[in-house]
């Protein structure tokens, strides 16, 4: 049986948007903007803050084309 390892090549999907910053499209991109691991009154924890930005200059982003 032959294998063909391209048959499983797939570009893995990205979410694309249009930059407020420079207005280019780009990349939306995760970002953690927590505070990572903390400890308060002897408990520790851990703060996570996702923010979705664009690639280029993690800022703001249109979900559409602006100029559409
Ligand atoms: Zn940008």
């Amino acid at each position: 049986m032959r294998h063909d390892p391209h048959q499983y090549d797939y570009e893995p999907e990205e979410e694309v948007g249009w930059c407020k910053e420079c207005g280019e499209k780009c990349v939306i991109t995760n970002v953690d903007n927590g505070i990572g691991p903390y400890e308060f009154w002897g408990q520790k924890g851990r703060h996570i803050d996702i923010q979705t930005v664009s690639s280029c200059c993690e800022g703001d982003f249109f979900e559409y084309d602006p100029s559409e």
